[in-house]
């Protein structure tokens, strides 16, 4: 917008904000409950259940439209309860305004501004406890079993590559213990991370991008990459939809967002077109030729795009069935537990141990075990 323009739709914008003001003040989003009047919650969300489960008895001001704030209806509230406290996730949003407004409340101590909160935490809150715990995430995050992104970076990290990454459920290749992927910045900087590493490193470098996410910012760092001349190799990981997010569809899927048939954008057609010199498209279970197929790309004297092409496990949900393992064989390496598989663990016998019901059947874990201890279940 240029200045004198947004100058003009600043004074439209104040005005917005009054009418909407106005407007949070009367709608029924927002409304007021009174019940024991010696005690008061003004919340939202889920943190006005969590109250109400600790506090059945209250009064409340449970808000569904917390901006513009609405302080007249908080003051009317605060008029009607004799002691009011504030639950909020998080940063003390509600906290300022009622601080604003001039209306008397009891704050959270600072302590609970860190994490979600639990229902077992309000009356910590009511006491003006300091947190007791600190919170975690109740499950370590991990791709699903038979995730294409795990077949990719099992074979990185086997040929030991420097690898720039960008944003995804593939990012979780950082963790351990497939610890394959080393840099994460903002959406593209797979790419364009891969050109600076490259310049420095000389080799041994690969940049990887989801196809979503190559769409969305990918695609002008590769432009750069040939623009530059840079030599080297970008895997484009087409699981074909945006999965971290909830699986919207994006202009290489050939779906709109309301699920109807579109133009299709040809990833391989869009990369020969940027400049790079080899395109290769290959399925992420064919774990044998994609490394060959990344050994022969990744320090050749040309810019190359490999698409490794599989679905999201989240679309493609067939099953086949989980390998076999034959205990006298194994040798108890555990190189199989490297690749973070929920489907895979060691018993109490220190025999691996397959789960069926989580296992698709890729046979990843097949691939995996020196001692052919695991065979495919045909
Ligand atoms: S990789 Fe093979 S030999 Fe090693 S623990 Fe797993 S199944 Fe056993
Ligand atoms: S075949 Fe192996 S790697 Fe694939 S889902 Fe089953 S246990 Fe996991």
């Amino acid at each position: 917008m240029v200045p004198k323009n947004a100058f003009q739709k600043h004074i439209e914008l104040e005005k917005r904000v009054l009418k909407l003001k106005a407007y949070s003040e009367r709608s029924t989003l927002n409304k007021i409950e009174i019940n024991d009047k010696k005690i008061g919650f003004i919340t939202s969300g889920v943190s006005y259940l969590y109250a109400r489960e600790m506090y059945p008895q209250a009064s409340f001001l449970k808000l569904g439209m917390t901006f513009p704030f609405p302080s007249e209806l908080a003051r009317e509230f605060a008029k009607k309860v004799k002691k009011i406290f504030v639950i909020e996730e998080l940063e003390p949003y509600m906290e300022e305004q009622l601080l604003l407004a001039g209306i008397k409340f009891k704050a959270k101590d600072p302590s609970f501004r860190v994490g979600e909160l639990r229902p077992e935490d309000i009356p910590d809150i009511v006491k003006g406890k300091v947190r007791k715990y600190v919170p975690q995430t109740s499950r370590k995050a991990v791709m699903c079993p038979g995730c294409p992104h795990r077949s990719v970076f099992s074979v990185l990290k086997k040929l030991r590559l420097t690898v720039t990454g960008d944003i995804g459920c593939y990012t979780l290749g950082a963790l351990a213990p497939m610890q394959a992927l080393h840099t994460c910045l903002c959406m593209g900087s797979g790419v364009t991370f891969f050109e600076g590493f490259k310049k420095v490193l000389g080799r041994d470098v690969v940049g990887v991008i989801g196809d979503s996410t190559f769409v969305h910012s990918g695609v002008t760092g590769l432009i750069n990459l040939a623009y530059n001349q840079t030599k080297g190799l970008i895997i484009i990981l087409d699981n074909s939809t945006t999965a971290m997010t909830g699986n919207q569809p994006h202009p290489a899927v050939g779906i709109t967002i309301k699920g109807e048939p579109t133009k299709k954008l040809i990833l391989e057609d869009l990369c020969r077109v940027c400049g790079a010199d080899n395109v290769d498209v290959i399925g992420a279970y064919d774990i044998k030729a994609l490394e060959e197929l990344v050994k022969s790309r990744v320090n050749a004297d040309a810019l190359s795009v490999i698409i490794v092409r599989t679905p999201c496990r989240l679309i493609e949900r067939t099953k086949l069935k989980p390998p076999v393992l034959e205990e006298t064989k194994c040798k108890k390496c555990y190189l199989c537990l490297g690749l973070d598989c929920p489907a895979l663990r060691k018993d109490e016998n220190g025999l691996i141990k397959i789960n069926g019901k989580f296992c698709v059947g890729c046979n990843l874990c097949v691939n995996s075990c020196p001692a052919q201890a695991l065979r495919k279940n045909e």
